[in-house]
């Protein structure tokens, strides 16, 4: 079966197209491939109560949950647009591109 290339990676800049932050932007910290999500720091927060400690203070904080890849699209870093990502091979290499300026990302 090979590898599946994945259509998200870190550091990618992404917008939510589905929920609660519909219209957000925001770079892809972390990836987690099994439950099809990803983790951006300043997207699909929500508030929770922490105890204070080792030098932490308590009080309520806002973390982010991971969001399915399902409520996010790619923005494309050359044309900037949203963009569903589409995949090329070349030399024996796969790669991805954004299906609307179909430039490599
Ligand atoms: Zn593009």
């Amino acid at each position: 079966m090979g590898n599946k290339i994945v259509k998200i990676k870190k550091g990618d800049l992404v917008k939510v197209v589905l929920g609660k932050d519909k219209g957000r932007e925001g770079k892809v910290e972390a990836v987690y491939k099994k439950k099809n999500a990803v983790l951006v720091p300043t997207l699909n927060l929500y508030k929770r109560h922490l105890k204070g400690g080792q030098g932490q203070k308590s009080g309520i904080y806002e973390v982010p949950r991971p969001i399915n890849v399902s409520k996010i699209m790619l923005i494309c870093p050359n044309c900037k647009k949203i963009t569903r990502v589409g995949f090329k091979i070349e030399k024996k290499e796969k790669f991805r591109v954004c299906r609307k300026c179909n430039k490599r990302i």
